[in-house]
């Protein structure tokens, strides 16, 4: 791929699951001159997920939220950035459920805040190369598809149906109403359900492995039959960097991962793959003794079927061909290989989700109530 055309960066929400990869990934680009993170550190953000990235003189972690327009304006001219890729948001759909306001709050306004932000220091200080905005978006802005439609292209309607989506939604229409309206150079992608290290664990894939190991219910929600595309959070962050690269200004892309499946395969997937690390090796057999399958048993009899989410979508899937065709980009990590790394990573790191664990209690939250041992 050709370099990045942009020097210096600042990454929202950098602190977070997909811009702690990102964040990496950027580093080794060797056009990045400048990186600054800023991040509110919410529950959701941990500075310690930057730690290699931090010790990179390039670096510099700013603690701080994107609503603070006049300090985003100061940072903005003081480091010269000349692209800006946001990804600080809420993002769990569960939370958005049970506290819609806080969603619109840092999600639509949040980004207005930053566009505004952008459009007064880059108007004030006229730059000689590029510049960008990419925001990041999420297949659920298309809403719920039906299990025969084809995946969605970046012309489709947005039917959003949760708070969460919603709120993304909105950001979305805000970033395109500022190249519209006032020529912001922005580009926008909308990616498939990401997996791989440093997720926060209550998401999916960490959630039921951690419980796994710990001998809780798998709680699936409703026939669990919900189908979702999956991609690897480092298929995505490359996805992100062809679209800087190569991407046109005011065009949105769709980065989707390498196929889709229901929730509960993906529960089975992960079952059977703890079943087989617990029968090779002892270490973890006498660490995790209330894992089922420490003793011989499969994690699959912990799967326990719930009551379904509030309007919870059947199915999402994008259509890559634009990406394929104008960026080059494809996925490459297979869901199956992808998840075996995952599990591993996590097992390798429990000091990390341990960590946050004794910090948040997460057992003790209203949406993991049914699977509280
Ligand atoms: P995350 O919840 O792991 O991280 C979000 C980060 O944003 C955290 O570090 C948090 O501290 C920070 N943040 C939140 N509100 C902020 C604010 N007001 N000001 C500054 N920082 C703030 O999220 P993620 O899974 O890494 O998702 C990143 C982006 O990608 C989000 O915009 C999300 O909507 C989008 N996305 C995620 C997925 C997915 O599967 N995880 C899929 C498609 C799109």
């Amino acid at each position: 791929m050709s370099d990045l055309p942009f020097k210096r960066f600042l990454v929202t929400g950098g602190a977070g699951f997909i811009g702690t990869s990102f964040c990496h990934m950027l580093l080794q680009q060797p056009a990045t001159q400048r990186l600054v993170v800023l991040d509110a550190l919410t529950y959701a953000g941990n500075r310690a997920n930057l730690a290699d990235c931090l010790e990179d003189p390039r670096t510099w972690f700013v603690h701080e939220d994107i609503r603070n327009t006049e300090a985003v304006i100061r940072l903005l001219q003081q480091e010269d950035i000349d692209c800006i890729v946001h990804f600080a948001a809420e993002s769990h759909v569960d939370r958005s459920i049970a506290e819609p306001m806080l969603f619109m709050a840092s999600n639509a306004l949040g980004t207005q805040s930053l566009l505004e932000a952008a459009r007064t220091a880059w108007q004030d200080t006229p730059s000689v190369g590029p510049r960008r905005f990419h925001h990041i978006s999420t297949d659920e802005v298309f809403g719920s598809l039906d299990p025969e439609t084809r995946p969605v292209t970046e012309e489709a309607p947005y039917r959003p149906r949760s708070p969460y989506s919603a709120s993304k939604a909105a950001a979305d229409h805000l970033v395109m109403a500022y190249h519209h309206t006032f020529g912001l150079p922005i580009t926008l992608s909308y990616a498939a359900n990401n997996y791989g290290p440093f997720q926060y664990p209550e998401k999916l894939i960490p959630f039921f492995l951690i419980n796994a190991l710990h001998g809780h219910p798998l709680p699936i929600y409703g026939d669990g039959l919900q189908r979702r595309d999956w991609v690897h959070v480092h298929d995505h962050c490359r996805g992100i960097l062809a679209v800087l690269t190569l991407g046109q200004a005011g065009h949105s892309y769709n980065l989707p991962g390498m196929g889709e499946q229901t929730n509960l395969a993906i529960a089975k997937q992960i079952t059977s793959i703890l079943d087989r690390r617990m029968a090779a090796e002892a270490t973890l057999r006498k660490r995790y003794p209330a894992c089922p399958a420490a003793t011989g048993a499969s994690c699959a009899a912990l799967l326990t079927h719930i009551t379904d989410r509030p309007g919870h979508d059947r199915r999402y899937a994008l259509d890559g061909s634009l990406a394929a065709t104008e960026l080059g980009f494809q996925p490459t990590i297979a869901l199956e290989a992808g998840l075996e790394q995952t599990i591993d990573w996590y097992l390798q790191h429990a000091t990390w989700w341990q960590d946050i664990l004794k910090r948040h209690g997460l057992a003790r939250q209203p949406w993991l109530a049914a699977t509280a041992p």
